[in-house]
């Protein structure tokens, strides 16, 4: 077979030789212990919390080592694309602190010298190499139709044989050229297919960045390198990007592990150094008493776009996957509270085989914890940016009440214990409502043990008493001094004969609290009141006084 001609036949408007190309991407000028890796997610418009996970271990590996990271569009399958989609990821990731140095970017432009880094801009690129591996023998054109190749694995079900397209069952890896010229002349569609060693069962092991020694048998099928629209497929794309834009390592899902061996092969084929792969187990999730993967289907946490949504703070969200990407993170956190997170030795060969288990509390509490340590100002920044976006009522509230809003946020704060009410930004406004009348929703949690009628009492006469220029000491001596009138005794004595009394000091102070802000759980009352004012503090009582009617 005269493989020159074959490719120029096949592939007629590619001129470039893949030395000219090579020239367009020399190698980088890193050191050999510094890292390129790079992110590369279909633009499909949604983005998975394990592709945030793999886009920080990716960037964490990369620039630890004082290396690359890179985001590369992988849009040959145009189907699956949206509008819109590289914006969306780029955004998202922007939004959990994760930058790129090079690639597409939000407005369409691109940047850093190993471009074009959208695969659907490549395609002349792929063909060239293609062309090349025509010429080599390596490659080969198929013009089996969808009913041939469905006709073929049936015969192999049929005889229990791998299915596929390999060996004796590759009907067209044998067309002699006056064949393939006649079905080009008929117009026939055609795939491109690596023409992959027969009959052999080599095996050899490799070395997995995360998961160790992994067993690869060669690959034997002649696997499509460009689809009927000459545009690659991934496999293809992937050997020829990864080589050219000087990939050191390859971080990606494991689902993509079982590929590996067509991956080492396309390298062999191209005489291109392969990467070192590294292969990400799925976050899992616990469904009853049996794990599974996170599901974009049925777990709304499962989408990035939920985090930012609940107002997570970005930090938060990536301590949180550090932890479990890395399961010593936490006791260094512990150790190294003040530091960046960027200082963390981060670790490919300690990331989990079996699939990190993903805990929704445990990144709440990590939440919380952080906001505690805000300033009021930080939160009520953030607050206020969050609320912009997701919830306008809270947001014009914090714009016309800002210095009183920083006052109310600022009650347990700075302390040595500080409160932790908030884990995300969405907490917020039910956690101030009470403060503003815009927001307070007259719902009472009032004890139940307690007849209303003594409640009403209660505030009645606390109304009069209550006057705002009181300290601490002095607004607790009234709450008491309200309790003795009615009956109502110091904790320790009402516990040693709860059924000789009608309630104690601490019933009288959870009903003041309730009427004031319609809860059992708030911060200081005293600072609370104080807060509030004398003026708003009386309508308050009041208006619980009716409630209770
Ligand atoms: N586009 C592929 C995916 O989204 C990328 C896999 C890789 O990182 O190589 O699964």
């Amino acid at each position: 077979m005269d493989t020159m001609k074959l490719a120029a036949l096949l592939l007629p408007e590619i001129t470039d030789t893949p030395a000219q190309i090579e020239a367009q991407y020399p190698s980088r000028n890193l050191g050999n212990k510094q890292y390129v890796t790079r992110f590369a997610p279909s633009p499909t418009g949604f983005i998975h919390i394990g592709g945030l996970f793999a886009a920080l271990v990716c960037e964490r590996f990369a620039h630890r080592s004082g290396g690359i990271f890179y985001l590369r569009i992988e849009d040959t399958d145009k189907k699956r694309e949206v509008e819109g989609g590289i914006a969306e990821i780029v955004n998202a990731l922007a939004q959990f602190g994760i930058l790129f140095d090079e690639g597409a970017t939000q407005d369409g432009q691109e940047v850093g010298a190993y471009g074009r880094y959208k695969q659907s801009e490549r395609v002349n690129i792929y063909q060239t190499y293609a062309k090349q591996l025509i010429e080599k023998g390596l490659a080969y054109p198929c013009f089996c139709t969808e009913e041939q190749l469905n006709d073929i694995r049936q015969k192999q079900e049929a005889l229990k044989l791998t299915p596929g397209y390999y060996g004796e069952w590759a009907a067209h890896r044998t067309l002699a050229l006056a064949e393939i010229e006649q079905f080009l002349n008929d117009g026939k569609p055609f795939v491109l297919r690596l023409k992959a060693p027969e009959n052999t069962d080599k095996k050899f092991e490799y070395n997995d960045s995360i998961r160790g020694k992994v067993e690869i048998v060669e690959n034997t099928q002649d696997i499509v390198l460009l689809k009927s629209d000459g545009v690659p497929t991934y496999h293809f794309a992937h050997a020829i990007d990864d080589h050219l834009m000087r990939t050191t390592h390859v971080i990606r899902g494991d689902e993509w592990l079982s590929s590996l061996p067509i991956h080492l092969q396309l390298f062999a084929f191209l005489g291109f150094t392969p990467p070192q792969y590294a292969h990400i187990s799925p976050i899992m999730k616990m469904d009853g008493s049996s794990k599974r993967k996170l599901s974009k289907r049925k777990d709304p946490e499962a989408a990035v776009q939920y985090y930012h949504e609940q107002g997570y703070p970005k930090q938060a969200v990536i301590e949180y996957l550090l932890t479990l990407a890395n399961s010593n993170y936490e006791d260094w956190r512990r150790d190294n509270k003040q530091t960046a997170h960027t200082d963390f030795p981060f670790s490919l060969q300690k990331m989990s085989v079996s699939g990190a288990l993903f805990d929704l509390a445990k990144l709440t509490d990590i939440s919380k914890n952080l906001i505690a340590e805000m300033d009021a100002d930080t939160v009520y920044q953030n607050t206020l940016q969050w609320a912009e976006q997701y919830d306008q009522k809270l947001y014009d509230v914090l714009v016309k009440h800002e210095a009183y809003t920083k006052q109310i946020l600022a009650i347990g704060r700075g302390v040595q214990k500080p409160r932790k009410d908030i884990s995300k930004w969405a907490d917020v406004a039910h956690y101030l409502s009470y403060f503003y009348d815009e927001l307070f929703d007259g719902q009472y949690e009032f004890p139940t043990h307690l007849e209303k009628q003594s409640m009403q009492k209660m505030l009645e006469q606390y109304s009069v008493m209550y006057d705002e220029l009181d300290d601490n000491t002095g607004w607790f001596d009234k709450v008491k001094a309200l309790s003795e009138s009615i009956g109502f005794v110091d904790m320790k004595t009402y516990k040693k004969d709860p059924t000789a009394y009608p309630g104690h000091v601490g019933d009288v102070s959870t009903v003041i609290r309730v009427a004031v802000t319609g809860r059992q759980n708030t911060p200081d009352l005293h600072t609370i009141m104080q807060t509030l004012r004398q003026q708003k503090v009386l309508e308050r009582l009041q208006l619980a006084v009716s409630a209770l009617k």
